[in-house]
């Protein structure tokens, strides 16, 4: 298996909680690397631009405010297979719907409050790694 990136995001729900560490530690023993990371606020502009694929879907202005209520961690992670290594931690977007031991069904408040994002192909992986970081902020 081939050692890829994929892109995190701890969302506002957990850095409100202190939970960047919890959910790092999870990500770690799941096979990942954080081989980026800092903690921002997003603007309005950066979350709109991010999730700009939802945009016509009926909670994006509620994805958007949420997402731009605090702090969050963005981070860029490597390990074999790393899209779906990540996806499988994260569990279900739906909490209610996340397997147990799952950052998800551990941590998440709601669909929306839902603790994390993670890219969905290496496509997309790359594309928001480079829409957060420049190449010499990450060090493999
Ligand atoms: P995922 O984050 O699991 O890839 P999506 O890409 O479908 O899920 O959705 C992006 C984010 O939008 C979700 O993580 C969640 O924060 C929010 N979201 C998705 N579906 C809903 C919904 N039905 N109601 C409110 N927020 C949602
Ligand atoms: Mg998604």
């Amino acid at each position: 298996m081939a050692v890829t990136r994929t892109f995190s995001i701890i969302k506002p729900d957990a850095t409100r909680r202190n939970l960047t560490g919890a959910i790092t530690k999870m990500l770690e023993e799941a096979g990942l690397r954080v081989v980026a990371s800092k903690r921002i606020h997003m603007t309005k502009d950066q979350a709109e631009g991010f999730y700009a694929v939802h945009k016509e879907r009926p909670f994006f202005n509620d994805l958007v405010a949420f997402m731009t209520s605090g702090p969050v961690v963005v981070q860029a992670l490597e390990g074999e297979d790393a899209v779906k290594r990540n996806r499988d931690v994260m569990g279900a977007t739906n909490p209610a719907d996340a397997a147990d031991g799952t950052i998800r069904k551990t941590f998440a408040e709601s669909i929306e409050a839902n603790s994390v994002h993670g890219s969905d192909s290496d496509e997309n992986a790359k594309i928001e790694i480079d829409f957060f970081f420049k190449p010499e902020e990450i060090v493999g």
